[in-house]
This record gives C-alpha cells, sequence and structure tokens, in this order.
C-alpha cells in the first residue's frame, strides 16, 4: 500500500482543511504516514503570514526531499496560492495548488493510481496549478475534523475568506473574499464530526464572526448565532469558537455563551494594537474603547471566561510612545493571555509601502516585553482557579515527564491541566480539582 504524509504549517483552518485531505488520501486507499516518515507522496498545507512562514515552507520542502528525493511533493495553502514560482523554483516540487485547488487536489493528479504514484503526471519541473482571486472568490469548500489529538477535538470549518481589508494582512490575497458554508452543511458535518466521537467542535474560519448564509428557503440571512444556535441542538458535548473580531462579538453570542454549558467560556479576540494611531494605520474596524468595553462586558458577564488577544507589534509608525500605550492598554485589561506576533512586511499590502519602519531589534525587545505581560496574565488566570473544581476534556496522547506518564485536557475556560495517565479518563469530560501551579505550564490536578 502506497503512502502519504501531510503537514499543516498556519492556522486552524489550515488544519480543518489538511484533515479533509488526509481522508482523501485514505478514500484512495493510501496509508497515512507521519511528518518525517519516508511516504511516497508528501503534502504540505502552507502559510504565508509572515516572512518566516514563508522560509519555514521552503526550509520544509528542501528537508522533506533531502531525506527522501522520491517523494512526490504537493505544495499548497497561501503561500501556493501568492508565490506559487518562488516554490517551483525549489528542485523536486511535483504539483503546487492554489485555495481553489487545495481540497479538489485529485482532479490534478492525472490518471492516479494509489499502487503507483509515479504515474502521477512527472513532468519535468512542477506543475502550478493556482486560480486567480476572482475564482478564490466563487466559493467556499467545506473541510471539517482535524484529529488535533486523536479524536478528542475537531476543527469544523464554516467560513472562508474575508473582506476586511487590514492594511498588514496578506489573507484576503490568498484566500479571497468572505465565504460561508450553508447552515445545513455546517450542522451535518458537525453531526459527523460527533459520530465519530469527538467530544469539542471548534469553529473556524478566516473571519469566524463573519459567518453570513443567505438561506433561500427562509429568506434569511443566517448569522453566527444561528450556527451555535444549531450546535446546540445536536448534542455535541463541547463547542469552542476558535478567534472572532471583536466588533462581531454579539451580546446575543455572549448571552449564549453564559446561558449554556456547551459553549467553553473562552474568547479569542484580536486586538493588534492598543494605540488608537496605529489601529487606524491598520484599517481595523473598531477602537481602543469598544475593545476596552467588550473585555469589561465579558469580565462582568461571564468572570471566569479565558480571554486570549492577539497584538503585533513593530507595525510601521509604531513610535516608543505608541508601543507603550499598547502594552500599557494590555497590562490594564483583565485578560489571561496574549499571541505576539512581530510585524512582518508582506508583498502587495498596503503596509509594505507605509514610512517609519520600525527596525527588527526594537521589534525583537518589543515582543519580549508583550511576551512578559503574557506570561504574568496567564500565571494570575490560572491561579485564580487553584483550588476549585473545574470540568476537564482529557486528550488520549500520553505525555512523559522524568519517566512518569501524564495525560493533559483543557478547561473549558482554556486552562492546561494534566494528571497521572488513566486510561478510562482518555477522550471523557471529567470534573478534577486543579492544585499545583508552577509556572505558565499545564497546572496539575486531582479527582
Ligand atoms: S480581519 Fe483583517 S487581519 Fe483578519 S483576515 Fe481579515 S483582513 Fe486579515
Amino acid at each position: 500500500m502506497k503512502s502519504v504524509a501531510l503537514h499543516t504549517l498556519g492556522c486552524k483552518l489550515n488544519y480543518s482543511e489538511t484533515s479533509t485531505l488526509a481522508k482523501q488520501f485514505e478514500a484512495k486507499g493510501m496509508k497515512l504516514g507521519q511528518y518525517g516518515e519516508k511516504t511516497d507522496v508528501f503534502v504540505l498545507n502552507t502559510c504565508s503570514v509572515t516572512d518566516n512562514a514563508d522560509r519555514e515552507c521552503r526550509q520544509i520542502i528542501r528537508s522533506v526531499l533531502r531525506k527522501n528525493p522520491d517523494t512526490y511533493v504537493i505544495v499548497t495553502g497561501c503561500y501556493a496560492q501568492l508565490q506559487p514560482e518562488e516554490i517551483a523554483h525549489i528542485e523536486g516540487v511535483d504539483l503546487i495548488l492554489g485555495s481553489k485547488e487545495k481540497l479538489r487536489l485529485f482532479d490534478y493528479l492525472e490518471n492516479f493510481d494509489p499502487a503507483s504514484p509515479s504515474c502521477i503526471f512527472k513532468e519535468q519541473g512542477s506543475k502550478i496549478f493556482v486560480s486567480g482571486l476572482d475564482e478564490v472568490n466563487s466559493e467556499v469548500s467545506a473541510a471539517y475534523s482535524a484529529d488535533i489529538d486523536s479524536r478528542t477535538r475537531a476543527f469544523l470549518k464554516i467560513q472562508d475568506g474575508c473582506d476586511y481589508s487590514c492594511t498588514f494582512c496578506t489573507i484576503p490575497l490568498a484566500r479571497g473574499g468572505s465565504r460561508s458554508l450553508p447552515l445545513d452543511t455546517v450542522l451535518d458535518n458537525a453531526k459527523k464530526i460527533v459520530d465519530a466521537g469527538y467530544r469539542e467542535i471548534i469553529l473556524t474560519g478566516v473571519n469566524t464572526g463573519d459567518y453570513r448564509y443567505f438561506d433561500e428557503e427562509s429568506k434569511t440571512t443566517k448569522k453566527l448565532i444561528d450556527v451555535l444556535y444549531g450546535l446546540d441542538k445536536i448534542g455535541v458535548e463541547r463547542v469552542r469558537i476558535s478567534s472572532i473580531e471583536p466588533n462581531l462579538l454579539s451580546d446575543e453570542i455572549i448571552s449564549l455563551v453564559k446561558s449554556s454549558e456547551r459553549f467553553c467560556r473562552h474568547f479569542h479576540i484580536p486586538l493588534q494594537s492598543g494605540d488608537p494611531e496605529v489601529l487606524k494605520l491598520m484599517k481595523r474596524r473598531y477602537n481602543t474603547g469598544l475593545y476596552r468595553n467588550l473585555i469589561m462586558k465579558l469580565n462582568s458577564e461571564i468572570p471566569d471566561a479565558g480571554i486570549g488577544v492577539d497584538v503585533i507589534i513593530g507595525f510601521p509608525g509604531e513610535s516608543d510612545e505608541y508601543f507603550r500605550n499598547t502594552a500599557d492598554f494590555l497590562d490594564g485589561l483583565n485578560i489571561s493571555y496574549l499571541h505576539v506576533f512581530s510585524y512582518s512586511e508582506r508583498k502587495n499590502t498596503p503596509a509594505a509601502g507605509f514610512a517609519d519602519k520600525v527596525d527588527i531589534r526594537t521589534r525583537r525587545n518589543r515582543s519580549e516585553i508583550l511576551r512578559n505581560i503574557s506570561a504574568k496574565k496567564r500565571y494570575d488566570f490560572y491561579s485564580r482557579y487553584i483550588g476549585t473544581r473545574q470540568k476537564v476534556l482529557f486528550e488520549t496522547s500520553v505525555v512523559n515527564v522524568d519517566g512518569k506518564e501524564y495525560m493533559e485536557g483543557w478547561t473549558s475556560n482554556y486552562i492546561r491541566v494534566r494528571t497521572r495517565l488513566n486510561t478510562a479518563l482518555q477522550n471523557k469530560i471529567a470534573e478534577v480539582e486543579l492544585k499545583n501551579l508552577s509556572g505558565i505550564g499545564p497546572v496539575d490536578c486531582e479527582l
């Protein structure tokens, strides 16, 4: 039996799509191998959020080809959509597929015979199939059920693309405008995930909060809240909204999360900058006032909610004063952790041409300052729950520490927890007492 290994870089949406590709290969009779193993076919689903992401893609392709020069290499994803020629220059790449082509991979593998992948056309040089943005915009393909940790939590794609035009962002160029899957398709896929034994669904999209689907039958536009109401009815144990823009997190969504145990008390809300001027330069659709009020509302409505924040440092024009404003703004919010990104110039984005670039060393220093704030926030947040009882979804993977076997899981409000391996609890939601906190690692717990 021929084998394939798939590897993903970037966002949760990419992970859900890779999982769908893996299923397609399995349906064709191929064995799934691990990334790093010698396989007949290798698929890389790329990201292009920063220069580093692009570099990492190239390094991975080269390293796979060094170890296994005969593997059939397929590269897809945002980097493939945006810079196919750069990838084609790497000798040994066989097929490059853009965003629209990604989930139709087998349409591009002529005469595919799993017994002999070499009959997948193997011409001189790599083959590129990358549609222009107009075509990318014309459809949205379903993807669901990524094995994040062996059948415990699954990503469910509900939306793709983005209509916003944040000046630093390359995603609309790679994935096109905002499109949403029909509500029925979303709920059908959710049912399949539940039937397959997953306990938690993580809703994903490029701009998940912008879910909008016009339902011909009822002549109404379905929104994210309708997806949540639908999921509430189908018996999935836990639903987590992966990330949502602050201007799209409505009172209705907050009330639903507050009132139903099914929805995780966890919000990941991009801020990007805490300085009003930088936010304007970024063309974000909210100001710091809206953001602060939203966090305060969450703090009062759902006091135990875990709140994660994305922030970009080193955006052009971010002076020392503007950076200080961001650090102070974040310091003053009752949030639980930050994801800190260093600004990276992306081709064809407005910000790449902005003046007052921030030098790389300053970007590094600022990043370090915010990472320290993040560590403190996470420590404070975790500390609040020591001694309390929380429901944890335990994963199936086993973690070895100093010769002892542990298993780990997440609380609803996104605290990482661990306990000694107890196979009866794997892929189960169990109530435990949070015991000891060491640094920002997982919290020890007891039944
Ligand atoms: S909201 Fe802005 S940052 Fe997010 S995907 Fe859309 S354009 Fe990019």
